[in-house]
């Protein structure tokens, strides 16, 4: 009966090493506040910024993957508007010529099916400082560190129609720039923010619905939900014979639900004029040239190359590949081992699950990619069991060793001697009679029992495989 039709802006902070404007450096948020100012990004009177070559080359990276035309020649303008956290008192930015223009964005969705979600730009601009307001507000305080760090927006057209599909497209484009390496965009750490224009109209009409404007959400979990919130209460509003009014809305994380930040401006309130103290971007056929050759293996070629080179499924490759830093280091272990099986689901399993324990990520991860692939290639071969991998394993996350140090240091060595597992498992079949009595009445699941007091007593050093063997013919 209803439509809802959702449009995103997103802004991706670059990780180039200094300011879209001028040569303050890119600092992290453990720095003091105010430290890393000069002239240029305060807008001291005189100041005059100068364009940051390595964004405009990564906003060409991007507009390259996502199908864009490229402006050969794209121009800076003011936007004015006044904010605290604004020394400038307006934003530089692009408006009526972009970077780039027209592109598109094709994603999986969970179905299967493919969806296409048109890019309507590609613009540069610079971020604002930061505010932070302090008690109930009485007291704020402004860190303008953060001021005219460089930053690309990406503006789709209205072509998603529920939050789970605006969701899926920021993750895709999430995955690309960081495939691209020209953004960590980390929500959390708000160098990913996203903006939402949503709207409702009913299924039989052409002309889509009053808009509003979701700003600021900071993180995929708030996103949904203040998407969701605000297509049920433009429904509400047309049921009960309401009218939405043109806002812009934030959302309230405790409440939830959004509430207006102020009423929309209209665009003409930003005087949008050409930035005088700039001249125009030109890129020429070897910049463009240079952009496509920096875009290496995307997330898709790269799932395409793991299930070839490593044989592995399409689903299993789509979860190592989901983040760049992750399968980077995944193709450097896969590369090594003989067992593609094993080490894959070390990588699922073990790694992952030390990651999420630790809260680490995975370039924070203490095994070096070499040393893991030698764990798991004494596993595969049998030289150490699964229990004793585990072990080391676990005690070179403590360490950083090597998995032979470990195996040193802890002196452990594997029973696969038939002479010596003989003797422990006959000590242990003569310990249990009730046991081997249920084994001969058929109930041949007590194996499970036995084997565990063989690894119990060996502290899991005995080779399974010949450890059960021997067991099996003892009790028959
Ligand atoms: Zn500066």
């Amino acid at each position: 009966m209803y439509e809802p039709t959702i449009g995103l802006e997103i802004h991706i902070q670059l990780n180039t090493e200094t300011k879209m404007f001028c040569s303050c450096p890119i600092v992290g948020y453990d720095v003091e506040p105010n430290t890393d100012v000069c002239p240029v990004c305060m807008g001291l009177p005189g100041a005059l910024p100068f364009p940051n070559k390595k964004a405009v080359h990564y906003s060409l990276m991007l507009a390259n993957v996502l199908g864009c035309e490229i402006n050969r020649k794209s121009v800076f303008a003011r936007k004015n508007y006044f904010y605290p956290d604004l020394p400038k008192g307006y934003q530089i930015t692009q408006d009526e010529i972009p970077v780039a223009e027209k592109g598109q964005l094709k994603f999986k969705l969970p179905n299967g099916e493919y969806k296409t979600v048109r890019i309507n730009r590609i613009h540069m601009e610079e971020d604002a400082g930061k505010s932070y307001h302090i008690g109930s507000g009485e007291i704020s305080l402004i860190d303008f560190n953060r001021c005219g760090v460089p930053l690309i927006e990406i503006v789709s057209e209205p072509d998603m129609h529920s939050p789970a599909e605006a969701a899926l497209y920021v993750r895709n484009i999430k995955q690309i720039v960081t495939y691209l390496g020209i953004s960590s965009a980390d929500m959390e750490k708000g160098n990913l923010r996203v903006d939402a224009n949503v709207s409702v109209k009913r299924k039989d009409e052409t002309e889509l619905g009053t808009r509003t404007e979701l700003k600021n959400l900071n993180s995929f979990k708030f996103m949904q939900k203040a998407i969701e919130y605000e297509i049920n209460r433009h429904i509400n509003c047309i049921e009960s014979g309401g009218f939405i009014v043109t806002q812009t809305l934030l959302w309230d994380e405790k409440e939830n639900k959004t509430f207006p930040m102020r009423t929309k401006e209209e665009l003409s309130d930003y005087r949008y004029f050409p930035e005088p103290d700039i001249l125009c971007i030109y890129v020429d056929e070897d910049e463009i040239n240079h952009a496509s050759e920096s875009v290496g293996e995307l997330p898709g070629q790269r799932i395409l190359r793991f299930i070839r080179q490593y044989n592995i499924s399409n689903e299993i490759a789509e979860k190592v590949c989901e983040t760049k830093g992750f399968s980077d280091y995944a193709d450097k272990v896969l590369k090594i081992t003989s067992d593609k099986r094993i080490t894959i689901n070390w990588l699922l399993i073990e790694v992952l699950r030390v990651l999420n324990e630790e809260k680490i990520s995975i370039e924070e991860f203490p095994i070096e990619p070499k040393n893991l692939a030698e764990l798991l290639d004494m596993i595969s071969s049998k030289k150490i069991s699964n229990t004793i991998g585990k072990k080391v394993f676990r005690e070179m996350i403590r360490t950083g060793e090597d998995s032979k140090s470990v195996l040193n240091r802890l002196d452990i060595k594997f029973i696969s001697d038939e002479n010596e597992l003989e003797k422990i498992i006959e000590t242990i079949i003569a310990e249990n009679p009730v046991s081997v009595n249920k084994y001969k009445s058929g109930k041949t699941n007590v194996i499970g029992f036995f084997m565990g007091q063989v690894m119990k007593k060996t502290k899991g050093q005995a080779d399974p495989r010949k450890a059960k063997d021997i067991l099996i013919e003892k009790l028959n």
